[in-house]
């Protein structure tokens, strides 16, 4: 899915989330959170919005894995989880980063090449509704958009 497209379905979960759900956190944190884990998996990319800002992340990561890899599989919620069990206070906005997170890997799950959920085993997860960049990937994301803002 495309970065703008990621954006409207973030600002969707974004909204559901702040609607539905206490997370005893500054709205503004809450919304940092969605949103930078709604970008970061990404980052295996060197063009794309984030990867051209972390070149010295993004090269190594596409060098190693390639795009839509180990980045959009379960890999790094349990990496995160780990990481983060040792200091409880931070799981609420971890949370919060994972919910972004996995929202971005639901809606790269929509378009036509899925993403590999169970890294490094390479069958892809998806619905196949369209392919990245089409006139129906913005329809689906503002579909989405207008569902969080009615429910
Ligand atoms: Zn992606």
């Amino acid at each position: 899915m495309m970065f703008r497209n990621h954006l409207v379905v973030t600002t969707a979960v974004a909204i559901t989330v702040v609607k539905h759900a206490d997370f005893a956190l500054p709205l503004w944190l809450l919304l940092v959170a969605i949103y930078v884990g709604s970008l970061l998996p990404d980052l295996d990319h060197p063009s794309s919005t984030i990867g051209r800002r972390f070149l010295f992340i993004s090269l190594p990561l596409s060098g190693l894995f390639g795009h839509r890899q180990i980045t959009h599989s379960l890999w790094p919620f349990v990496i995160i989880l780990w990481v983060f069990s040792y200091e409880p206070s931070t799981m609420t906005l971890i949370l919060a980063f994972m919910i972004g997170y996995a929202s971005h890997l639901l809606a790269d799950l929509v378009s036509d090449s899925g993403v590999p959920l169970f890294w490094p085993f390479q069958r892809r997860v998806g619905i196949k509704l369209c392919s990245s960049g089409s006139v129906i990937e913005p329809i689906i994301a503002f579909g989405l958009l207008g569902l969080s803002i009615i429910y």
